[in-house]
């Protein structure tokens, strides 16, 4: 099965054959010292000059996500929420659930953010900004330069889920002036799911210390990490030490190919060479903003959902469904992985035979 998911993705073969070549057990200082130099590349992509201040998690995006709502955000803080789609709910859920103030931008699935949606929320004592950098539900990837304005002019800690953005399009923490960034470890960075990356600014690390009615959970207890990462690169637990090693193979790949720069020109050319392809064939993409990484496509006569079924069960090749009222109406191919141009040409002539497929058995009544 050829996958052009978001995440997991397409593993590069040099990536994928780690697991079988065996591993230092992590309480060793070499296995330290790996994981602080890959931190520390990490870091660099990131955007984020400050080496002590990236950290691993053993966990999914998710459990990043939640241990950044307990450990940031505490009983003085109001959070605001850009809600464009299921990741943006997501962080809402989580706030709602360990009881933190906030309030959400909530955006229709094709609804551009833009300043107007800002205005109302100027100036209204709130403390953090959160937002899916690109919200992988939609595709939509927000205006980075316009919400990073928004914090500076209102004084919010800018906290970043660019879980889906990372290594697809360009991100600078310090530029943007972000104060933590979670990134994880089955998306851009082509490896097996477990491992979350969150990074820290110095203003960040400072609330961490300073703002005593800050709580967390025991296990993901943000300076017990920062504490081990920084000074031995180790996690106060056992760390997913196979997709460590993954990581560092991505790593190496990147400056292979000339750094951060060449990765983002291979999304953005398989992206720009399919985007082509589909409007060729007569098929619609929405027109928000959207990242690099994916290529949402709406179905009108056909249902994208059946499409999908057609793709895997006979072609062997998997893209994303949506879920709720765009399953039958938008699917979503990316741009991450061990992907290339031909693998792409043979989606797209693909795709038109599941199409024709789907329409062949609705005249039968099949579906
Ligand atoms: C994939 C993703 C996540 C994390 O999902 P997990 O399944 O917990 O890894 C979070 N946010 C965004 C925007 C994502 O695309």
């Amino acid at each position: 099965m050829k996958l052009f998911t978001c995440g997991p993705v397409q593993m590069y073969p040099s990536t994928a054959i780690i697991r079988s070549k065996g591993f230092i057990h992590f309480r060793t200082e070499e296995y330290g010292n790996m994981v602080k130099m890959t931190l520390r590349r990490l870091a660099d992509l990131l955007g984020n000059p400050e080496e002590y201040a990236t950290i691993y998690l053993a966990s999914s995006g998710t459990g990043a996500m939640e241990a950044t709502v307990e450990n940031c955000m505490g009983i003085h803080d109001k959070a605001l929420v850009i809600n464009g789609g299921g990741f943006g709910k997501r962080f809402c859920e989580l706030l709602e659930y360990h009881g933190v103030l906030y309030d959400s931008i909530n955006l229709k699935w094709n609804e551009e953010l833009t300043e107007e949606h800002l205005k109302p929320y100027e100036d209204k004592g709130y403390t953090a900004l959160f937002v899916n950098m690109h919200e992988t539900t939609s595709g939509q990837l927000y205006n980075m330069q316009m919400l990073s304005d928004f914090c500076k002019r209102n004084h919010l800690y800018f906290i970043v889920d660019a879980i889906s953005a990372f290594l697809a399009d360009r991100y600078d923490m310090d530029k943007l002036g972000v104060d933590l960034t979670i990134i994880s470890s089955q998306k851009g960075l082509c490896c097996s799911p477990g491992c979350a990356i969150v990074s820290f600014s110095k203003r960040m690390i400072d609330k961490l210390y300073n703002d005593n009615t800050l709580t967390s959970s025991k296990y993901f207890d943000f300076k017990d990490y920062l504490k081990g990462n920084i000074d031995r690169g180790q996690t106060p637990y056992t760390p997913p030490v196979l997709v460590m090693y993954e990581i560092q193979d991505m790593l190496d790949m990147i400056d292979s190919e000339g750094g951060l720069s060449s990765r983002l020109k291979i999304v953005k050319e398989k992206c720009e060479y399919f985007r082509t392809k589909v409007k060729e064939i007569g098929l619609t993409i929405p027109n928000y903003p959207i990242s690099n990484m994916i290529t949402p496509i709406w179905f009108e006569e056909v249902s994208a959902y059946d499409v999908i079924q057609v793709l895997k069960d006979k072609y062997g090749m998997y893209v994303n469904p949506c879920g709720g009222e765009l399953a039958t109406k938008l699917l979503r191919v990316s741009h991450l992985g061990n992907t290339n141009l031909a693998d792409f040409d043979e989606l797209i002539e693909k795709i038109q035979l599941s199409i024709e497929d789907v329409k062949e058995k609705q005249i039968q009544g099949v579906l």
